[in-house]
């Protein structure tokens, strides 16, 4: 943390909020004026060794795909315990708390992910050395929860009022197959028609992601008769045919600019080392900032898994004999906020205030599904810096991670006076 960090931001603060449109003149003497706001800067200041503390207590309850139950009620009392009213789950699992400004609109989503990628029985200790934290998700997304909490109970403590009205989410089933159900029930249901800012925090850093880069995952099988590894020799058999597809994907060649993108992420198969496989399957995802490229990449996919059978069957002359099938896991829809929109200008100014250095970037995040609706929406990084995310060796430094949970905090208040 650096000493001086609270005049720095006092300094420029109000600029800040004028550059978002938020700041009015009568605002200074008004309750949630210009000296709370200060107030809940110097909160977050104090308390940033507490939130570090929090994001370390999150990150040690498992929060597997599909089993964000017991980290979800910590959220949950993290959130009530920060002031939030009516704090509560929603029908698919997100924690929902409401913090009412003088009018309902315009109401402003600040959301973070629960779930990591990590699956249950994962070692989730957090060990730190000095600065840096270690453990599986403890920026990706410790650090949003964490900041999450802190922006409510900053606002809390120093008693700041907002023209229109906060809503604080965690979600769940962001990462892999969650498919971004937490947040799609959200817009579908939960808030449905009563979002005017979705502002994400999502790991460690400072960029800002304008971009969702849409993705489509798929699960394909191949089957075969199967048999006798030695008695049978000569039966096509599904493994092979998995082997072939995934050669071909590895040559498919796609754009770098729209970045497009393909990862076999999972394999599986086969029963015993002398048996020919009945079954063998792999899990891909394919991902593109721009929505023709990755149809075309789609195309090209489907297309490569069915000749990768083809050419096993014509290997053993036996057409037909292994078949493959191909289901979708995941559809993630792609979308983009302007650059020069109220909301990017408002955390580009944030980010200043604060000296963050920003950078608008293209990521996958809940982001995208508001984006794609076309409500204003961005993810930004929740401060400090990080390594090897979405894996067990998983940083987070919290140097300076200050000035995240500050940005985060100076952005909410601006899209709510707007
Ligand atoms: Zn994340």
């Amino acid at each position: 943390m650096v000493r001086s960090a609270p005049m720095r931001m006092a300094a420029v603060v109000v600029f800040a909020m004028m550059a978002a449109g938020g700041v009015r003149t009568q605002d200074r003497s008004a309750p949630g004026g210009d000296a709370r706001v200060q107030a809940a800067l110097d909160a977050v200041e104090k308390t940033e060794p507490a939130t570090i503390d929090a994001q370390v207590r999150l990150c040690e309850v498992p929060a597997p795909p599909f089993g964000e139950g017991a980290r979800a009620a910590v959220v949950r009392e993290m959130l009530r315990s920060a002031g939030l009213k009516n704090v509560r789950l929603d029908r698919a699992g997100n924690v929902v708390g409401e913090r009412p400004g003088r009018s309902p609109r315009p109401n402003v989503v600040l959301a973070a992910h629960i779930d990591t990628v990590f699956p249950e029985g994962t070692d989730l200790k957090v060990t730190r050395s000095g600065a840096v934290l270690s453990g599986p998700g403890i920026g990706d997304n410790c650090r949003g929860l964490a900041v999450l909490a802190a922006v409510a109970r900053a606002l809390e403590t120093a008693g700041v009022e907002t023209n229109g009205s906060l809503t604080f989410v965690a979600t769940v089933g962001e990462e892999g197959l969650g498919d971004l159900r937490g947040v799609k029930a959200l817009f579908a249901e939960t808030l449905k028609g009563r979002v005017d800012y979705f502002v994400a925090l999502d790991g460690s850093g400072s960029s800002i992601t304008n971009v969702g880069v849409g993705s489509r995952r798929y699960r394909a099988t191949f089957r075969g008769r199967g048999g006798h590894s030695y008695n049978n020799f000569g039966r096509a058999s599904p493994v092979n045919a998995l082997g072939r597809a995934i050669a071909r994907i590895s040559d498919i060649q796609v754009p770098s600019a729209p970045r497009t993108t393909f990862n076999v992420g999972r394999i599986g198969g086969g029963t015993a080392v002398n048996a020919i496989p009945e079954e063998a399957w792999l899990e891909v995802d394919l991902r593109s900032s721009d929505q023709a490229a990755l149809e075309q990449l789609d195309r090209s996919f489907q297309q490569t898994l069915r000749q990768a059978a083809a050419a096993e069957n014509t290997r053993w002359k036996q057409n037909g004999a292994v078949t493959v099938t191909i289901e979708r896991v995941g559809d993630r829809p792609g979308g983009r906020t302007d650059e020069r929109s109220p909301i990017v200008e408002a955390a580009l100014e944030a980010s200043k205030a604060v000296k963050l250095p920003a950078r608008l970037v293209e990521n996958s995040t809940d982001a995208n599904v508001p984006m794609q609706l076309g409500i204003p929406a961005i993810s930004i990084a929740a401060g400090g810096s990080g390594t090897n995310t979405h894996s067990l060796a998983e940083t987070f430094d919290s140097t300076d991670s200050v000035r995240g949970t500050a940005r985060a905090l100076l952005l909410t208040i601006a899209l709510s006076r707007r």
